[in-house]
Formats: structure tokens, sequence, C-alpha cells
């Protein structure tokens, strides 16, 4: 790592807690290896003292920072601008510092997208059914609309929940399929109950967007082994959470002969895109990966 100096730039995550955050790990890695005179720090920031903080940060020119729980929505409000995605979102992830104040976007989306953008697949035959409603879900949903997917299916365990998500999308347009015409963003909600029943088809994109099978509960699974055995093997089985690494449900999934991503290569992506605009130049997207990795089986 260069030496701190006088001229030593700074990034970072607010969050609270941020204890936890990966963040630092990775992007400390990526300037280590490009040999940048910058550190990523994490800040626990809270609620109360968000604004304060933006305006301490603007003042001693801190490049940009990520966003985390619990200030990703409370923080729009305070920023300059956020991109059409992030406002379709209704969640910002990264914060960049600018001459008419702090921009913001969301960098979720291209993380989650990027590990099936590299399987080159036509994605429009493919349904997706993505369980849980929250705010990972969202940049599922905005992903798998980016992609072309043929049908998207949100399951929740909260009618009303689910009614309020089908509805936030109503009035949302995004681009598609390469095309930079925004299209608006068609989806269904159903209830869990239905799960075993609509997920009972080839070809599906089955998303785990809820914490279920995080650690310490790592025996736990979103869907029983009857039911992902009856999904056909051309099906892939897609968690976003990392730790453990495989989840119960990605092993099941495995057993049932379907492709397997864990959420460790969304969150190097999405650190990678945010890198990247920071900095201005390509993330090394390996190093990022394997210090992740690395530090997640140590
Ligand atoms: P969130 O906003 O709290 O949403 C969680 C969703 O899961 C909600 O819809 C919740 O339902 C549902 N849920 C929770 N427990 C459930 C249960 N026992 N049965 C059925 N549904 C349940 O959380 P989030 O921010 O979306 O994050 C979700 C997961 O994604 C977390 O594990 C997080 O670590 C992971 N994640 C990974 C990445 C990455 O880069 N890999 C990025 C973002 C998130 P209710 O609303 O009804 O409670």
């Amino acid at each position: 790592m260069p030496q701190i100096t006088g001229t030593t730039k700074l990034l970072g995550v607010i969050g609270n807690p941020i204890g936890h955050s990966l963040s630092p790990i990775i992007h400390n890695a990526a300037i280590e290896q490009l040999g940048l005179d910058y550190r990523y720090l994490a800040f626990p920031v809270s609620s109360a003292d968000l604004a304060t903080v933006l305006d301490g940060f603007a003042a001693i020119g801190l490049v940009g920072c990520s966003v985390t729980i619990p200030h990703k929505q409370t923080i729009i409000p305070l920023l300059a601008e956020i991109t059409p995605l992030a406002k379709a979102i209704g969640a910002v992830n990264t914060i960049w510092n600018t001459p008419e104040g702090w921009k913001g976007t969301n960098t979720d989306v291209a993380g989650f997208i990027s590990p099936l953008v590299a399987m080159g697949r036509d994605w429009s035959k493919t349904t997706v059914a993505i369980l849980g409603n929250g705010g990972a879900a969202r940049a599922v949903v905005a992903g798998c609309h980016q992609l072309g997917c043929g049908a998207i299916d949100v399951f929740g365990r909260d009618a009303a929940k689910l009614a309020k998500f089908k509805s936030s999308w109503q009035d949302i347009k995004l681009p598609m399929n390469g095309n930079e015409t925004p299209m608006p963003v068609t989806i269904q909600t159903h209830l869990w109950d239905e799960l075993s029943t609509l997920i009972n088809q080839d070809n599906l994109l089955l998303v785990n967007s809820t914490p279920i099978g995080m650690y310490p509960q790592i025996e736990d699974s979103p869907i029983s082994a009857a039911t992902i055995e009856r999904i056909g093997a051309n099906s892939l089985a897609y968690d976003l959470i990392y730790t453990p690494r495989p989840t119960r449900f990605l092993q099941l999934a495995k057993n049932a002969g379907m492709m397997t991503i864990d959420g460790t290569e969304m969150l190097v992506q999405q650190g990678a895109v945010a890198f990247e605009l920071w900095l201005q130049q390509p993330a090394p997207i390996e190093i990022m990966r394997q210090t992740l990795i690395q530090y997640l089986s140590s």
C-alpha cells in the first residue's frame, strides 16, 4: 500500500452498523493493486447525523462513498441528483462529490446481472422467480427487466407489502435488452404459498433475495428440497447471500442438477462499478474477487 501522506484521498462507506461491511476489504485491495494514493474507510453514521456528515465529507473533499442500511432511501432528498435507475429502485448505494453537490446511483443492478450477462444467453424465454420483496429484490427486478427476461414473478409472505411492491413499478420505464428506449417494467406478484405450484417449470431463473439461509441460520433454505427437485435441470439458482458459500439453497439446487451463482460476484461487481465511477479507471476485478473470497473463507 502506498504510504499515507498529506495528499492521500479518501473514499468510504456509510451505514449503521457498519463494522460488518466487506467493502473496505474489496476497495483497499483494488487501491493497493493499482498503487493509488487513496484509502477506503467504514464510517458509522446515525440517521440523525446523515446530512451533517455529507456536508462535512464535501467540505474535506471526500471523493465518493458507498451507502448502506439504513441510509439507502433516506439519503435521496439530500442529493443534488440521482440516476433514473436509482430513482426506479428507490435506493442509492453509491454517491460521488461534484461541484453541484452529491450525486447518487445504484450499482446493485449492474452487480446482480454481471454473472448472468457473462453467460451470453438469450433471457427472453426465461421466467424469473424472485423470492422476497425487499430492497435487494428491487435491484433484481430492474436487472431482470434489463436482461429482457420473459416474465418476472415476485414471491412474498405479506399480501400488503406485495401489493405495494407491485404498484411501485406501475409507472416505471427502464431500458431493456440493450435498447436504450425505456420500456415499462412488468411484474407479477404471488404469495409464498403459490411457490411450489408456480415454479414447477423448466428454464427458470430462481433468485433468493431473502436472508433465509444466511449465517448463522445456515441450515435454512427458502424452498424445500422437494420443490427444488421439481424444477428442470436447465434452470439456474442464484442466491444473493454470500455467507455461507454455498448456502443450503444452492446446495439443494446443485444436487438437483441446476447451475448455481452465489452473492459474492454481485458484491464484487457492484463495488467495481462504484470504484470506476469514483476513480475513472478500470477496477482490478480479479484482485477484488480473490481478496473477498479469501477473506470469506478465512
Ligand atoms: P430486506 O429489504 O430486509 O428484504 C428481505 C426480504 O426477505 C423481505 O421481502 C422479507 O419479507 C423477506 N423475508 C425475510 N425473512 C423471510 C422469511 N423467513 N420468509 C419469507 N420471507 C422472508 O433485505 P435486502 O436488503 O433485500 O437483502 C436481502 C438479502 O440479500 C440479504 O441476505 C442480503 O445480505 C442480500 N444482499 C446481497 C447483496 C450482494 O451484493 N450479494 C446485495 C444486497 C443484498 P417481509 O418484508 O415480509 O419481512
